[in-house]
């Protein structure tokens, strides 16, 4: 399956000058919906995993899905002051300024097998704040997974380390 005709580009989203990849084109369709998740799963060649996390809040569409399917916990990561409890923060550079992200502190035991799931990786920031709060817990990450990669950003190069997957590049 093409992936790329349920993702569709919006111009000057959410400021000017940025293209940005809409995928609630792809949620609409549970067919195509379900074939990503098959996908990811042969990604993992029957690798173990006792927890997906996913990112606030694209994330948190597939992440819910592959924890589902893999028989995992799902732990979400989100912007700060939204997690009720006891949490663990990361600071992590945009291009223009700081961003924060938070964990609940009991949500991975240590030696946990991890999956990192988002919709898009861009530079890698995000992803590379999240590894580190799933790292500072103890958690082993088995794989970081994506919808799309923006090649052209290198987001990667900050994540060599780790097994990086992405179902299209751009
Ligand atoms: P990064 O930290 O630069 O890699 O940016 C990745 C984060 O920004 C992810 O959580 C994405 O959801 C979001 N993001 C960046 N570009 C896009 C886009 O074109 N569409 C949807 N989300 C995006």
């Amino acid at each position: 399956m093409d992936i790329t005709q349920y993702i569709r580009d919006i111009k000057d989203f959410p400021k000017e000058g940025v293209v940005f990849k809409d995928i609630t084109p792809l949620l609409l369709s549970p067919t195509a919906t379900r074939q990503v998740v098959k996908e990811f799963i042969l990604m993992l060649k029957d690798q173990k995993i006792d927890k997906v996390v996913g990112m606030e809040s694209r994330g948190f569409f597939f992440a819910t899905l592959l924890a589902q399917e893999l028989n995992a916990g799902f732990i979400p990561v989100r912007k700060p002051n939204k997690l009720p409890h006891t949490k663990i923060q990361e600071k992590y550079e945009l291009e223009y300024g700081f961003d924060t992200l938070e964990m609940h502190s009991d949500a991975i035991a240590p030696g946990d097998k991890i999956l990192i799931h988002d919709d898009v990786l861009a530079t890698g920031g995000t992803a590379e704040a999240v590894c580190k709060l799933v790292e500072r817990l103890g958690g082993e990450i088995v794989q970081l997974n994506f919808l799309m990669e923006l090649g052209f950003l290198n987001g990667r190069n900050k994540l060599r380390s780790y097994d990086v997957r992405s179902l299209v590049t751009y």
